[in-house]
């Protein structure tokens, strides 16, 4: 759980701008821009760790990524589920849709909303120009066939 007071998006929208500009998986970066674990946390573990902004290798950023959805044969190629695991898998081929900088519990809202009022529509639109591929062509096609 993020701290209750949190990044200003404002403050780092430079660096987000840059982040968000790249085809290369933002929730890393999002999550060390993030102010940290808050102290109401719930993990279960004796050792102090507000402020980390650590990977929790929950792996919700995984998940979300439509790329590895798409691919499954790419997502198996690691057990990991942490966003090293998400930044080896996708590297340059990242859609820069965002998601997974929106599902980590890492980021902070703060900048999630800065996300989704700023570039969601840009990775929206290249998502949807990629949806012109065979791939979706064909699920469409068994779609009308149903
Ligand atoms: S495709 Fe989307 S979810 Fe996957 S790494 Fe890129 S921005 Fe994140
Ligand atoms: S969603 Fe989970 S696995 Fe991905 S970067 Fe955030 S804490 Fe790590």
């Amino acid at each position: 759980m993020p701290a209750r007071i949190q990044t200003d998006p404002i403050k780092v929208q430079r660096i987000l701008r840059v982040i968000f500009s790249q085809p290369r998986p933002p929730v890393a970066r999002c999550r060390l821009l993030s102010s940290g674990m808050g102290p109401a946390h719930m993990l279960k573990i004796g050792e102090d760790i507000v402020g980390s902004k650590a990977c929790l290798g929950c792996g919700s950023c995984m998940d979300a990524c439509p790329l590895l959805a798409r691919d499954a044969q790419r997502r198996q190629r690691c057990d990991a589920r942490s966003s090293m695991a998400l930044e080896t898998l996708v590297a340059e081929d990242c859609d820069r849709c965002g998601n997974c900088a929106l599902a980590c519990p890492q980021v902070d809202p703060t900048i999630k909303h800065y996300l989704v009022q700023t570039h969601l529509a840009e990775g929206m639109a290249e998502l949807l120009a990629k949806a012109s591929t065979d791939e979706v062509y064909a699920l469409d096609l068994l779609l009308s066939m149903n």
